[in-house]
């Protein structure tokens, strides 16, 4: 029966389909699973202002990128030196929040 054969294509096709879409969801949830995963500890940066004598303005976390080219790689110590030595911290990325420091 030819309406029969139809039908099977019909399921056929909807198969194909459905395994097309698990294997979509299967993929968002790889990439969703790599960037999920726990980060690596945040490095942290020091933005310092235009001049012969740079001086510091601004702590970051590594990620940030608001200082744009002026800034520096510290380490954490450094970090919570700065801010507590009065450099602020970033409004945008809050490496306070980060390190704990009131
Ligand atoms: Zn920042």
């Amino acid at each position: 029966m030819p309406c029969c054969g139809l039908r099977a294509i019909e399921i056929y096709l909807q198969l194909q389909r459905v395994q097309q879409r698990v294997v979509e969801v299967q993929q968002w949830e790889k990439s969703r699973a790599a960037s999920a995963r726990p980060r690596n500890p945040p490095e942290w940066t020091l933005q310092v202002d235009v001049g012969a004598d740079p001086r510091p303005v601004a702590v970051h976390l590594g990620e940030c990128t608001v200082g744009g080219a002026r800034l520096k790689r510290i380490t954490r110590r450094d970090a919570i030196e700065a801010l507590t030595a009065g450099i602020l911290p970033c409004a945008l990325c809050r490496p306070d929040r980060e390190l704990q420091v009131d």
